[in-house]
């Protein structure tokens, strides 16, 4: 019987096992399919603090398991099936390398991106196409990019972005934006903000160092297709928590499928039973951010650890 399971190895996961190892826990890191988390698709990150060089994301995402191992975390590198609270108040879980037993877990695994499921993006990610302008979007000075997506999520990083970009599209496939009144008025407010209404994105068309230059549009009421100029796509278009194996737990989740915390600790209704990072978070959504609810989860597992005994 493991004490702390930790499912998920972006920031909130390796600062919950830090913390949890520094305890004398001794917890078993579960990976998951994509190990070290959404910041492995990034170049540099450059608003982690204590970095003033910037770090390269998967670095830092090393360090952060480095650290984690240096106090006696063991990592298992498989996916979580299910999770199921026994009746002495343990939980099994289910993964890909068997079964496995502990008395508290803390659920860790982030969200993804939503993409347009276009043939080439995977390979884009990092190379003009992105998912973070708060990451990525002081690396595009005095160019014109893009932002695909008309919800909160789309206006807030095109008005970021136009600090940086010569131009920002916002692409967009109605001819009205999902965003709240006062984004949506902020963000076509904005001189630098273009919007393409009722325009979904066709392909990205890359140059010869396999970067974005472009998207082909087509115009969903006239099909017509054009080609827009770019430098980099941010796309915008929601995320998907990863709780989907969480189905039958018992879990409060949102309507959107995120985790619902205790506001600003890492309890979820189920005793024993932590989230913490983007997986219950669908507003900041930053590493720093993951990183310190990593924490708070790892304290609260530990004290609800220390009463049980
Ligand atoms: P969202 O509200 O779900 O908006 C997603 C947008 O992407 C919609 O405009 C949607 O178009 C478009 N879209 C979805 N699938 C698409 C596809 N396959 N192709 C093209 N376009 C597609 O997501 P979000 O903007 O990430 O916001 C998520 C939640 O976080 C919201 O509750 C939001 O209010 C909140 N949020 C708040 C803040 C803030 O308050 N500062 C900032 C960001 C997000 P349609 O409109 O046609 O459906």
């Amino acid at each position: 019987m493991e004490k702390v399971i930790i499912i998920g190895t972006g920031c909130a996961g390796w600062a919950a096992a830090i913390y949890t190892a520094r305890a004398n826990l001794e917890p078993l890191v579960i990976s998951g399919e994509q190990p070290g988390g959404q910041l492995t698709t990034t170049t540099e990150v450059e608003n982690y603090p204590g970095f003033p060089e910037g770090i390269d994301g998967p670095d830092l995402m090393m360090n952060m398991q480095k650290q984690a191992e240096k106090f006696g975390t063991r990592v298992d590198y498989s996916m979580v099936e299910k999770v199921e609270k026994q009746e002495d108040g343990t939980f099994l879980l289910q993964t890909s390398s068997g079964e496995k037993a502990a008395e508290t877990v803390i659920i860790a695994t982030g969200a993804s991106p939503r993409h347009l499921g276009l043939p080439n993006e995977k390979e884009l990610i990092g190379h003009g196409l992105t998912s973070c302008a708060t990451c990525d979007g002081a690396f595009y000075p005095d160019v014109p990019v893009a932002v695909i997506g008309g919800g909160d999520s789309a206006c807030e990083e095109a008005t970021f972005l136009t600090r940086f970009a010569s131009k920002v599209y916002l692409v967009h496939r109605r001819d009205e934006l999902r965003a709240s009144q006062i984004m949506a008025e902020r963000a076509l407010a904005n001189k630098k903000i273009e919007p393409v209404w009722d325009s979904g994105v066709t392909a990205y068309l890359t140059d010869d160092d396999g970067k974005v230059r472009a998207v082909e549009l087509e115009n969903l009421k006239t099909g017509e297709k054009s080609e827009l100029d770019l430098k980099c796509v941010f796309v915008a278009i929601g995320h998907i928590p990863n709780t989907q194996f969480l189905e039958g737990s018992g879990l409060n989740l949102d309507d959107n499928g995120y985790i619902i915390q205790k506001p600003g600790t890492g309890f979820t209704n189920i005793e024993g039973l932590f989230a913490a990072g983007d997986v219950a978070d669908h507003v900041y959504r930053q590493a720093i951010t993951a990183a310190g609810n990593g924490c708070q989860a790892a304290l609260d597992a530990e004290r609800y650890l220390a009463e049980r005994e």
